[in-house]
């Protein structure tokens, strides 16, 4: 039975006992994997954040306040943009409007959550102040989370910073490319 428990660099996947006695654990070291990989000094990759925002002012803001933090940023000026740029440059986060032109954002949320190619990606709701009927159906239709507008540039960083941290610890006991190694521990 496979496990995966951190340890270090690595992850212990299995474990047998040799004919011999001895008992062998094989471990699986973490592949470099765009998400989870760290650059050379240390720090994260700059993570990519799209913006579905319609409102012109708000997206120049929400952009401003993001590339300070070191975020690369692009903007979805409707739903139907959005999707495509959520399909073509895969990006780490999404941070959704609700009230959007075209598609609505929970349209938008269910459409990413229900293609493969945009179904991992964390989505951060933008919602209309006191509307919990919104919140409730931005978590059924696969929201990560959700800010009530008006809000601060500052809590917006803090909480894509936790949904980026929480996605990564998930991330890094499941990544495809691996590298066997085993060690023998007796
Ligand atoms: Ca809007």
């Amino acid at each position: 039975m496979a496990e995966s428990l951190p340890w270090g660099n690595f992850f212990v996947t299995g474990a047998r006992a040799s004919p011999e006695g001895t008992f062998h654990r094989f471990v699986t070291q973490r592949a470099p994997d765009r998400r989870t990989a760290r650059l050379s000094n240390g720090r994260e990759p700059m993570a990519r954040i799209l913006v579905i925002e319609d409102e012109p002012d708000l997206a120049k803001i929400l952009e401003y306040n993001l590339r300070q933090e070191k975020f690369a940023v692009e903007i979805g000026k409707n739903g139907e943009e959005g999707l495509t740029k959520a399909r073509r440059g895969s990006p780490d986060l999404i941070v959704l409007d609700l009230m959007l032109p075209d598609l609505d954002g929970l349209e938008v949320c269910r459409r990413l959550k229900s293609d493969s190619k945009t179904k991992a990606i964390p989505v951060l709701m933008l919602t209309a102040k006191g509307n919990e009927m919104d919140r409730v159906v931005g978590f059924e239709v696969g929201a990560d989370d959700y800010l009530t507008k008006p809000f601060s540039p500052r809590e917006l960083v803090l909480r894509i910073r936790a949904i980026l941290k929480r996605i990564r610890c998930l991330c890094s006991g499941q990544l495809p490319e691996r590298m066997q190694t085993e060690e023998r521990l007796h």
